[in-house]
């Protein structure tokens, strides 16, 4: 495990010195103290990113010269593919195949993204059609500039490879904080980095709290973008740091995101579905599906099922063979959770299944599944993110009282539906007012699509070309093409 943090290509301790601790969340015990990085030392990263920007060969190469880095490191993520993966479950808690399936993810995207930095040699700059034939114009794409990447902690590797991937691909150089809950895989990337010999300063890797390192790096005024990924309070915040010197900004926030299921729906599908929306990565999921609107006819028949299932789930560490769910990521996190169970009671809503820790699970930030069930529309369960493995349930009437409680949400990232008749599943998908939507599942996620959210859930768009385009500046380069004078002032 890496004590330094990665600047200009170097290992360096931080410039106060400190460190913060590292909790397996599973034993409850300090595995690691991660280097604290402060202002100093974002000021040193920014300067590196700066110089390689300004100076440096990286967005000077061409996109196939880059392509071949990213698909350097994707084969080294690979390479290290089960450490990468132990050392997720030991820093967030996750089930070791859930991990395993995230670090492939993180190789995908460092290889997808490698393709579009080639494309961007071979696609011919787009000729604008402009209404007076005397000029041409045409658009090329270029680099953002120096970015600031900011990263949650429930999927540590891979929001950050989010990041990472198309802004390396796009010609940019960045400063990356990851969150302080979950340092350990981002300084990994550092060590990939190096080994796979990216031009110093190209991406430095910055660990600390987020007033401290993270706060600095959103108001540097060397920094040209800022890529964030985590709450809402948090996105707000960034926005605010941003507008001081109009940065270039793209927010993933949270989301509340509703799965309606139809009464013609088969019920063991559907209960496959709603747990897996809620129960995967311990619900800590952005665009996890925690409120289920549930047809009338078809409510106690699904209710009982999903409690019934989810009282099955195999609660364990991470690492335990077999384990479906694992332990949530922090006391904090845990604490945040129980609490927002408790309102959630207090307010009328019905424990059908879960509501704390197992039994047989004394140590660890272990909480059982949960089912919520007759809770008010107003109330804070049904409204606000839980980020756990809590999910709401309530019945609906038909299609438009389904459609109307669904976009009733200040939240507007994902949606599901399930139905047998997909005319209907079409129609409720666009009349959702979110950026992803399934139809009879919930929560697949590709590299190639966009992901991102309504309302807010934040501003722009990741993965796909979408999110390449996050990272490119778009000039217009137009021609006087004509051979008359242009005859304004001079006739
Ligand atoms: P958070 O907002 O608490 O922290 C996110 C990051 O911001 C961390 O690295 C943290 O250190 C940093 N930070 C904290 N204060 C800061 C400040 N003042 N200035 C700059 N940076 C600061 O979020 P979290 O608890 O780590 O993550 C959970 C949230 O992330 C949930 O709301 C979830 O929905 C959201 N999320 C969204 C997506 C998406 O794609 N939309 C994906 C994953 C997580």
């Amino acid at each position: 495990m890496q004590t330094q943090l990665f600047i200009d290509g170097h290992w360096t301790a931080p410039a106060a010195g400190g460190t913060f601790p590292v909790v397996d969340p599973a034993t409850e015990r300090v595995i690691h103290q991660a280097p604290a990085g402060t202002a100093a030392d974002i000021d040193r990263a920014v300067a590196a990113a700066r110089r390689a920007f300004d100076e440096g060969p990286w967005p000077r190469l061409s996109g196939t010269e880059r392509a071949g880095y990213l698909r350097a490191i994707a084969a080294a993520v690979t390479a290290r593919r089960e450490e990468l993966a132990r050392l997720e479950v030991l820093d967030n808690g996750k089930p070791l195949p859930e991990a395993l399936w995230d670090i492939d993810d993180v190789a995908g995207c460092f290889g997808f993204y490698a393709g579009l930095a080639e494309k961007l040699d071979t696609d011919p700059d787009e000729v604008v059609a402009l209404a007076d034939a005397r000029f041409s114009s045409s658009v090329v794409l270029e680099p953002m500039g120096v970015v600031g990447a900011i990263v949650p902690w429930n999927y540590p590797l891979l929001m950050a490879t989010w990041k990472v991937a198309p802004a390396l691909a796009a010609g940019c150089t960045l400063v990356l904080k990851p969150s302080e809950l979950t340092p350990l895989t981002a300084l990994e990337l550092g060590a990939i980095a190096e080994e796979v010999g990216l031009p110093p300063g190209v991406l430095n890797i910055v660990t600390g709290l987020g007033p401290e390192a993270g706060a600095p790096l959103t108001s540097h005024p060397a920094v040209d973008k800022l890529a964030f990924t985590g709450s809402v309070p948090t996105g707000r915040k960034v926005m605010a740091a941003a507008a001081a010197d109009i940065k270039k900004v793209s927010l993933e926030l949270g989301g509340k995101s509703p799965f309606i299921v139809f009464a013609d729906s088969d019920i063991e599908k559907a209960v496959e579905w709603i747990m897996f929306g809620i129960f995967w990565n311990q619900g800590q999921v952005c665009s996890a599906t925690s409120r289920v609107l549930i047809e009338a006819s078809a409510y106690d028949a699904v209710l009982e099922r999903l409690a019934a299932e989810a009282a099955r789930i195999r609660i364990g560490s991470g690492l335990e063979e077999g384990t479906l769910l694992g332990p949530i990521v922090s006391r904090g996190q845990y604490d945040k959770i129980l609490a927002a169970i408790a309102r959630g009671v207090e307010q009328g809503a019905r424990i059908v299944t879960g509501g704390g820790r197992p039994a047989d699970r004394n140590v660890g930030y272990f909480l059982q599944p949960t089912v919520l069930a007759d809770m008010d529309e107003t109330s804070e369960v049904w409204r606000e993110e839980i980020f756990g493995p809590v999910v709401c349930v309530k019945p609906f009437t038909d299609e438009a009282d389904a459609v109307r409680m669904a976009n009733d949400s200040r939240f507007g990232l994902a949606g599901a539906v399930m139905s047998k008749d997909l005319v209907r599943c079409e129609r409720v998908a666009r009349a959702l007012r979110a950026g992803i939507v399934w139809i009879n599942c919930s929560q697949p996620t590709f590299t190639e699509a966009p992901w991102g959210g309504y309302k807010q859930s934040g501003i722009g768009r990741e993965l796909g070309r979408w999110g390449l385009s996050n990272y490119l500046e778009v000039k217009q380069i137009t021609r006087y093409e004509s051979d008359d004078p242009w005859g304004w002032y001079i006739r």
